[in-house]
Parts: C-alpha cells; structure tokens; sequence
C-alpha cells in the first residue's frame, strides 16, 4: 500500500520532549474511507515508555518549572490554544484521515480543543486556594498542589478533544503528562505534541506514546512513579485499571462507555426531536459514548413518530468525510464494522425487525471504505442484548412506553449511567424524570450539547469523576492542608514540663 497523504505526521514519537523512532511494535493507521495507508508507526516500546517517565519527573520536579507563578504557566497554555487554532485545518485533516470522520466536526473538534486549553489556562489564573475558619490560635489554609506525573489514556472516537480535556488540566495544574492515544488514531496526538513543542513548554513535560492498551497503556497504570491516570474508553477497560489503581492507592478518572436513553413525551414538538434523536446518534456514526441509542416514544405517538424518524433517516447522506453534504461518514476500522453488524445479527435473533439499514451500503464510494447504514430496529424489550450493550456504531432501538414511570424505570434498567435526552413542553415533568434518571448529563429538548465549563462524566458503569468545569483543574491537583501557629506559646499540653534554662 502506498502512502496516500505525506501531509500525515512522520513515523516519530514524542519521548520525553525528543522526537524519535518508536522502538515497538508497528502501528498501522488507515483512511476508513478508502482504506488508504496513513501511516505505519513504530509505537512505544517497554524502554521508551520508562525513559518517558523518567524525564516526566525530572521535568516536573526542576525548578524552573514548579516555580513558574500560575499566570506564567497560562500564557504556556494560551500559547497552545493559539497553536490549535492556527493549525486547525491540519489538525482536521489528520483527523478525518485518521478516524473517517467529517472534516467539519473534526474542524469542530480542534476549535474545541483550543478552547479546552484557553479554559484551563483561564481557569489556572483565576483559581485561589482557601484560608480556611480557624478553630484555634492558627492560620489554616487548604492549598492545592500539582500530583506530579500524570497518565492520559484516550480512546479513538474524538482523540483531539479527549486528548485535550485531560493535557490541558493536567499540565496547567503543574504536572507532566504521559498522553497515550488509541492505537487506531494515533496521528493526531502527535501533531498536538508539535504544537506542545512550539509553545515553548519544557521539554518532558509531555510525551506522547501510541502503543498498545497491554503494554504502553498497563506500564503507565502499573508504574510507581505515575500519580494519577486519567482514563476515556470502554468499561471494562476501566474497571481493570480502577483494580490496579486500587493497589497503589492512586486516583483515577474514568470517563467510561454508555446505552443512553432518549425519551419523547407526546406533548413534544416532534420536528425537533426527530432532528434531536437523529443527531444524537447518527452525528460522528453512533461511534460516541453519549450516543442516544435507546429511544423510548410515549405509545400515543409511537407509530407517527417512528414512521417520520424512519423516513428522515433514509434521508441521511452517508457519504466521504471530506464532502461538505456528509451526514454520517464510515466507521474507523472493518473490526469494528463487523462488531456493529454483529450486534444487529444478535438483534435480529433476538426478534428484532429492521425499519431501516441494517447493513453496509453497497456501490460506489461504499465498496472502498467501512460504511454502515443509519439503522432502526424495533420489536425488542429493554432485556435484549442491543439494548443494554454498547454497540458504538449507527445503531438505534425504539420502543413504546406507556407513562412517565414506565419511561423512568426502562431508562434506568441498564448498567450504564451517562447521559438521557427528555423531550417534551412540560418543563416540570422534564425536571421531574431528569431527576429520576440515574444518568451525569441530562439534555432536555436537545441532545449531545457540550460546554468545557460544564462538568462532563457518567455513574454506575459510565464512570468515576468529572472532567471539564472549573473543578476540572483540582482533578489533577493533590490538596495540602496548612496550618501557621499564631499563639507565639508552646502547647499548653506540655507546658508544664517545659521547666526553665537554656
Ligand atoms: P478502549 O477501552 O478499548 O481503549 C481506550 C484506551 O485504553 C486506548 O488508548 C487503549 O489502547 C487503552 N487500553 C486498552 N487496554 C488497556 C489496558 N489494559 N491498560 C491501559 N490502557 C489500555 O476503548 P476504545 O475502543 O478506544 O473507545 C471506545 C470506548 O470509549 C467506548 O466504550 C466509549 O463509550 C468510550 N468513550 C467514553 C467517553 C466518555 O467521556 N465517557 C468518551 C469517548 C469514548
């Protein structure tokens, strides 16, 4: 296979704050809209991730670093933000060539990651510590302080925007990060590191090491001296690394996967939410962890609804990501087209019926790349395994309810816990189910909205801890209580056996 693009990043890692060879196993990073090569990397090796990290803590710990003023360490992290920004449309590029997706929301995506990094650097500038009530002859202040070397571990559906959320907290909150991408979208991790390079960060502050989960990814959770792993991907990815965390008493975030349910009241006003449900899990191919992919309709307008969601999804343009007119581009990688079609061959032995899709689109453009049609499938209880599985693709499953508490109890039947759309006019009953349903994310109206300075993360298996909002810098921080005695007095304790001299 020939290289299809030299605008793709060399065959380099970011090691320590030097560009050079991996010394692992190749990577190969594809176009899902042709198959094209991208790249073959070599990604991180044993020895390149333990140099990594050797260099994370000598940056850290020099001095020039830790004693930077915190508006110092911003204008760092407004640098970066301005490097996004310039970049974008290389960025978006690497991107849609890298994952399959739209330029447009890749384009999205990077404005978005220049965002994350001008937030946390505003954030950084702006945050205090507190002196806290004193309760004796003392000064008390509750102080906060970097963790040290920190692991960011980032799944392949939106690698620029989770790469972001967690580089930017961590490195404004003073730590080094070790950044691993998915092994089928590395490319664009390390053009951030460029990026990184140019601000003028220290060196070693940041690595950037693509690898496999079971090496590079198990050697920074296992590694004594990483203090903290932020971790986006699949749960049981996740609840493996909360396990190995546990031994070493080391926090964790983990944004995990979801089965969110969307639920339409009949006093909704149908055309915006048959585009809400549509861009809730259609946008990006389904292959997002806050995808609507459980749709409840309140049985009054169930069959009206349904025929009009389906007769719009027909509608969809699935074509090339980097035509301006495509609703739903292909999906990352054949492995994981065929675990979407698998899961509608389980639906169907289920007893579920196709109302449309249900397979590759076929001809044309489709032949050469991994398409999945926009799908529906009906006729299912919530017990089925398409309804409590993630399936992460274009995929959606309808059904009927009867009342509001039916509606509560099917979306909260199911292990995952990370976002519901309600839709109706009645804003009080919106409250009323919105505070129901166990979920970390409630859209009323709308769906898939996302603000940096809104805190972002799931329950149940959906996940543990936020990210984004003002509180999204103190993830990453380690707090320090304070206290500077006031009473100029030894302790009245022992005071009594002081005694005299010198
Ligand atoms: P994944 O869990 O397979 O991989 C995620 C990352 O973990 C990758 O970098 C992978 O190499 C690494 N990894 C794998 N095994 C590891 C191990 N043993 N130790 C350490 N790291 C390891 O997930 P994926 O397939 O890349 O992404 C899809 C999943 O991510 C879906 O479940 C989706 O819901 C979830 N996701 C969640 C959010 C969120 O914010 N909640 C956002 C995006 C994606």
């Amino acid at each position: 296979m020939l290289i299809a693009d030299d605008k793709m990043p060399p065959d380099l890692l970011y090691v320590g704050g030097e560009w050079r060879p991996g010394r692992g196993a190749e990577i190969t990073s594809i176009f899902p809209a042709d198959r094209s090569l991208n790249r073959v990397l070599h990604g991180a090796s044993r020895e390149d991730v333990l140099e990594a990290i050797d260099r994370a803590e000598a940056a850290q710990r020099d001095p020039t670093w830790r004693s930077l003023k915190a508006h110092e360490r911003a204008t760092c992290l407004y640098r970066i933000a301005q490097g996004i920004a310039d970049n974008a449309d290389r960025i978006a590029h690497i991107q849609s060539r890298d994952t399959g997706k739209t330029l447009k929301e890749t384009k999205a995506l990077a404005l978005s990651a220049a965002g994350t990094f001008r937030y946390f650097a505003a954030v950084l500038e702006t945050a205090e510590d507190a002196m806290t009530p004193a309760r004796g002859d003392y000064l008390s202040i509750s102080a906060h302080e970097p963790i040290g070397v920190v692991a960011a571990i980032t799944p392949w559906n939106s690698p620029i925007a989770s790469d972001a959320q967690k580089v930017a907290p961590a490195l404004a909150a003073g730590n080094a990060v070790l950044l691993k991408p998915a092994s089928w979208s590395p490319l664009v991790s390390l053009e951030l590191a460029r990026i990184v390079e140019a601000s003028g960060l220290p060196k070693g502050l940041l690595s950037v090491l693509p690898g496999s989960g079971g090496v590079v990814g198990d050697l920074l959770v296992g590694h004594p001296a990483v203090g903290k792993v932020s971790f986006t991907g699949g749960t049981e990815v996740g609840r493996g690394i909360a396990r190995k965390a546990a031994d070493k008493m080391m926090p964790v975030s983990l944004e995990l996967g979801g089965k969110s349910a969307t639920i339409v009241f009949a006093d909704a006003d149908l055309d915006v939410a048959i585009a809400g449900v549509l861009f809730g899990i259609f946008s990006s191919s389904g292959q997002s962890c806050i995808a609507g992919s459980r749709l409840l309709v309140e049985r009054a307008i169930y069959d009206r609804f349904v025929a009009r969601l389906v007769a719009a999804t027909g509608r969809l343009v699935v074509g090339h990501p980097f035509d301006p007119a495509t609703q739903v581009a292909p999906l990352i990688h054949d492995d994981h087209r065929d675990s979407v079609a698998d899961y509608v061959r389980i639906g169907l032995e289920e007893g579920a019926t196709v109302l449309t899709g249900g397979a590759a689109p076929r001809g044309d453009v489709y032949d050469q790349g991994i398409y999945y049609a926009p799908t529906i499938l009906a006729g299912v209880s919530n017990a089925a395994r398409i309804c409590r599985e993630e399936i992460f693709g274009p995929v959606l499953v309808v059904m009927p309810f009867d009342d509001e508490a039916e509606a509560i109890a099917v979306a909260n039947d199911n292990d995952f816990g990370l976002a519901c759309g309600i839709w109706t006019r009645d804003l009080l009953r919106a409250r009323r189910v919105g505070g129901a349903v166990k979920a970390g994310t409630v859209w009323v109206n709308t769906y898939k909205q996302f603000s940096i300075a809104t805190p972002f993360g799931g329950v149940k298996d959906s996940g543990l801890g936020r990210e984004k909002g003002r509180d999204g810098l103190r993830a990453y921080m380690s707090q320090k209580s304070w206290y500077f005695d006031t009473s100029e007095r030894p302790h009245p304790w022992a005071a009594s056996v002081l005694g005299g001299g010198a």
